[in-house]
């Protein structure tokens, strides 16, 4: 059997949850919350590094993650869910760690660069934004969680955050801290409706998991694919047309897709006969999610009050690494 493991997830509100989410990150967290003692956090005061201009969004968009949450099946009698910026013990592990990497460091964090120049932030990036995956450390640490489950983007992150955790641990001779592991899926990053190599809600390429039957309808039909298939009978390529790298994240039936990746490859098959079989599995995927996620809308309160539960919860188990962390550090006063 497995020893208990902690799991610990997160995402920004800067938006509703897209595909690219469910299958990098939260069909795992479906899977793992029957198993393991799981945390899925809502990432406020991580979203605030490139919206703090935008406050009042972050706040709206909490309540539509922890929708997005409860109508895929993220369960709260078996998963933890909070809200960051309520946690303050993960601001105060921030300042800690951040005597424990360099600003270089930093900086060579491969996601973070790729943001940097995404945002176009150049010299002027931000001391919070660029130490954001030093708040993510924390977010980890603080529940001493060893499992986390994300996308292929996040790799970075997790290696920085074993990295602050082996020089804690070190040179305040403790093991109060806990090092974690990346989870990433079969489809470790799901490229974007336009073929970008991310989806993601500022690039503007997502199909939302609360996106009407309509609109996904017209993201789907007009999805790149390979551009120089242009006749059906030309031979079409396979490797970066997103729909196939969609129906390898969500269609089941795995030999039908082989069937078709060959057949198109040969040419043959069009991108219409395709993409409605892509829109087939997706509205299939996506309608009973939709349905669930309009009728838990209807009590807004409920759902905060799962996010109230979810969050005292995590505050206790933050207190007790607090507790460890400061004694580890000679910082315990006792009064
Ligand atoms: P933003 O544009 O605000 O950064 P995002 O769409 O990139 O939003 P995040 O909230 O940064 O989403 O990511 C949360 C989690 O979802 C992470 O675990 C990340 O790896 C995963 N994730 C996000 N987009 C994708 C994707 N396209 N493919 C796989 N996993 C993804
Ligand atoms: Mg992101």
């Amino acid at each position: 059997m497995d020893r208990m493991r902690i799991v610990l997830t997160g995402d920004r509100p800067t938006g509703p949850l897209h595909i690219g989410h469910y299958a990098g990150s939260l069909a795992n967290r479906l899977l793992l919350q029957d198993r393991y003692k799981q945390y899925v956090m809502i990432a406020d005061v991580q979203a605030l590094t490139d919206n703090y201009e935008n406050p009042q969004k972050v706040r709206e968009n909490v309540v539509e993650v922890a929708l997005d949450y409860l109508a895929v099946g993220i369960d709260p009698a078996k998963t933890t869910i909070f809200i960051q910026s309520l946690i303050p013990e993960i601001a105060e592990l921030t300042i800690f760690y951040l005597n424990l990497v360099t600003v270089n460091r930093l900086r060579r964090n491969p996601t973070v660069k790729t943001e940097i120049n995404q945002k176009g932030y150049g010299e002027n990036v931000t001391a919070g934004f660029l130490m954001y995956p030093v708040s993510q450390a924390a977010d980890i640490t603080v529940v001493r969680a060893d499992c986390v489950p994300v996308g292929e983007d996040q790799l970075p992150m997790i290696e920085q955050t074993n990295e602050i955790v082996r020089t804690f641990n070190r040179i305040y001779r403790t093991d109060a801290l806990v090092e974690a592991e990346a989870l990433i899926p079969k489809v470790a990053r799901l490229p974007g409706t336009d073929g970008k190599a991310k989806m993601s809600k500022s690039l503007g390429n997502a199909i939302y998991l609360s996106d009407s039957a309509e609109v996904v309808k017209q993201k789907i039909m007009n999805m790149y694919t390979d551009p120089n298939h242009l006749r059906v009978t030309d031979p079409g390529k396979v490797e970066g047309n997103p729909v196939f790298d969609y129906l390898d994240a969500f269609d089941a039936d795995v030999k039908t897709v082989q069937e078709m990746k060959d057949h198109y490859q040969q040419g043959g098959l069009g991108d219409m006969v395709v993409k409605k079989r892509l829109l087939e599995i997706m509205q299939a995927f996506l309608e009973p999610i939709r349905s669930r996620r309009a009728l838990l809308s209807q009590d807004k309160k409920a759902v905060m009050d799962v996010l109230k539960k979810g969050t005292l919860q995590t505050r206790e188990v933050a207190q007790q690494t607090m507790s460890r962390v400061k004694n580890a550090m000679h910082l315990d006063y006792g009064f």
